[in-house]
């Protein structure tokens, strides 16, 4: 891959993990474009997840793009055409779904499933720190 690889990154229970945040901190420095992309079935405010990010030690520059939908399968449809139409060369996440149907709908993007030990959430802290929930829904 050359220098201008643009690196993408699931949220929840992927940047969660500190060595996941270690590779996007890495590539961003190298002067990669690096992107976000969050889904939702609840109406996450983006206040929710900008200050995940943040939590997580995330730059305040790197785009973020929250998918929402009522369905995981939908949510992975939303996820599979952002990756395609930003261009994203390596996409990374947990959820099962999402990546294989980014597989299959963008064949030419490597893909990488994170796994490993469960890892404190950031949405927690996050909630928390903004001082509540964001409602149900
Ligand atoms: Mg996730």
């Amino acid at each position: 891959m050359g220098l201008d690889s643009h690196f993408g990154f699931d949220l929840d229970d992927t940047l969660d993990h500190p060595s996941i945040v270690d590779i996007l901190l890495s590539v961003y420095a190298r002067g990669h474009p690096v992107t976000v992309i969050s889904g939702s079935k609840r109406k996450t405010l983006e206040a929710v997840k900008r200050k995940q990010m943040e939590v997580l030690g995330v730059p305040e520059k790197v785009p973020l793009y929250i998918v929402h939908g009522a369905t995981f399968a939908e949510i992975a449809d939303g996820k599979a055409e952002l990756v395609l139409s930003l261009g994203i060369d390596l996409f990374i996440d947990d959820h099962p779904l999402f990546c294989s149907t980014i597989r299959e709908k963008a064949p030419g993007v490597v893909v990488l499933r994170v796994s490993g030990p469960r890892v404190q959430r950031s949405k927690g802290r996050a909630e928390k720190l903004l001082g509540g929930h964001d409602g149900p829904g």
